[in-house]
């Protein structure tokens, strides 16, 4: 090892993106069903919109517009028609920062709450690996509880792990509202506890999933000055190839997220994407009645499966396990694998398979894909 690396980076490895990898398949078309992006491209029109402000509008030579202006007061406006606020309860754009996806507001937060021993964060596993891992990178501790066999989150030792943690203390919780791999929104329970976690504590929300479970918590937002919503572009709206992704929370947290960002952290084209995401709203989030009404059609198919244990959603994706313990991991990997070699892409994690809700073709693929691999594997239908 390089004598001048820090020594605690040598047991990570780089984040994988696919880790079932698109590598390895066959020359076949791919349904890319393990990152949850919606299955729709920007319609051909917006896309030429963009092209045009590209080539007329934006120059190259400049850097982009460090501050946001534009698309912050676009994205105020959105998050207060949709959550139906107005008036002196309703977001400003003070009250938001935009991140080179929502992976750079993670890391912002734990950089502005717990960098430098000031504190750990908690989260409750299966979730979202991210918190965890930019967590790991910046040597912040993560302490993690479990969840219950509906995945709520165990409260009782939730609220043990703040009161037992010192040096340093919990001083983050991060929460996804649906959570993924699990896709449940957060509880009433949940929501009482997170309402009455003392305020030297920052509870994080991560609502990227917001338009599909149509539940936020932004209405609370005014009332509660150590609560960050966390949201993105990168799914609903079909952007993830841009990186754009906000945060809602009182001004003064949100002044110190600016603050420990970089610079030109959102390239032009990228803020031209998301504002012509906005102002075409309507017309994309068009299709999320269509997926809705897809997710339920596959989750019915695969909740007939005697061999499938599938759980509720309230997000674009299914999570399930198989019912019989017997060698679940070993299965649940193979499944994958046999998945990858006729051309679907899903998730293992979390002890679970996630699969992302796609276009009503690849839906159709993945039941039958998945049925034919039970079979093949024993667990007939
Ligand atoms: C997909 C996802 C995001 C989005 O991350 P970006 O960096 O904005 O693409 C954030 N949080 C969760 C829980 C997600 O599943």
């Amino acid at each position: 090892m390089l004598p001048f690396l820090r020594s605690d980076l040598a047991q990570f490895t780089a984040y994988t993106p696919h880790p079932g990898g698109a590598d390895g398949v066959p020359a076949i078309e791919l349904d890319h069903l393990d990152t949850n992006e919606n299955p729709f491209e920007l319609p051909a029109e917006l896309k030429q919109k963009l092209a045009w402000t590209y080539q007329q509008e934006i120059q190259t030579n400049r850097y982009p517009d460090g501050s946001h202006h534009g698309l912050k007061s676009a994205i105020a406006q959105y998050v207060n028609e949709s959550a139906g606020l107005a008036g002196a309860n309703s977001i400003q754009p003070a009250h938001i920062t935009v991140g080179n996806g929502s992976d750079e507001l993670i890391r912002s937060v734990l950089i502005a709450t717990c960098l430098g021993n000031n504190g750990a964060i908690l989260v409750a596993e299966p979730t979202f690996s991210m918190y965890g891992i930019l967590a790991q990178t910046l040597g912040i501790p993560v302490v993690s509880v479990a969840r219950s066999a509906t995945f709520a989150i165990d409260l009782t030792a939730a609220k043990a792990a703040i009161t037992q943690t010192q040096n340093p203390p919990i001083r983050a919780i991060f929460v996804v509202h649906p959570n993924s791999p699990t896709a449940n929104a957060l509880t009433q329970a949940e929501l009482d506890w997170l309402r009455s976690v003392p305020e030297q504590i920052l509870v994080v929300i991560d609502e990227a999933y917001f338009e599909f479970s149509q539940t936020t918590v932004v209405p609370e937002l005014a009332q509660r000055p150590n609560w960050l919503v966390m949201r993105t572009f990168s799914k609903a709206f079909r952007l993830a190839a841009h990186r754009v992704g906000y945060a809602i929370a009182h001004p003064e947290l949100i002044a110190t997220l600016e603050k420990v960002r970089l610079p030109y952290n959102l390239p032009s084209v990228s803020q031209a994407a998301a504002q012509v995401a906005l102002t075409h709203r309507q017309q994309l989030l068009e299709v999320i009645p269509t997926i809705l009404a897809e997710r339920q059609q596959l989750w019915q198919r695969l909740a007939q499966h005697p061999a499938l244990q599938v759980w509720p959603t309230d997000a674009n994706f299914i999570y399930l396990r198989l019912r019989s313990e017997v060698d679940q991991t070993t299965r649940l990997a193979q499944i994958c694998r046999e998945l990858k070699a006729r051309g679907t892409l899903i998730r293992h994690t979390g002890g679970g398979l996630r699969i992302t809700v796609g276009s009503p073709a690849e839906n159709q693929r993945t039941g039958d894909r998945l049925e034919a691999i039970l079979n093949e594997i024993g667990l007939r239908s």
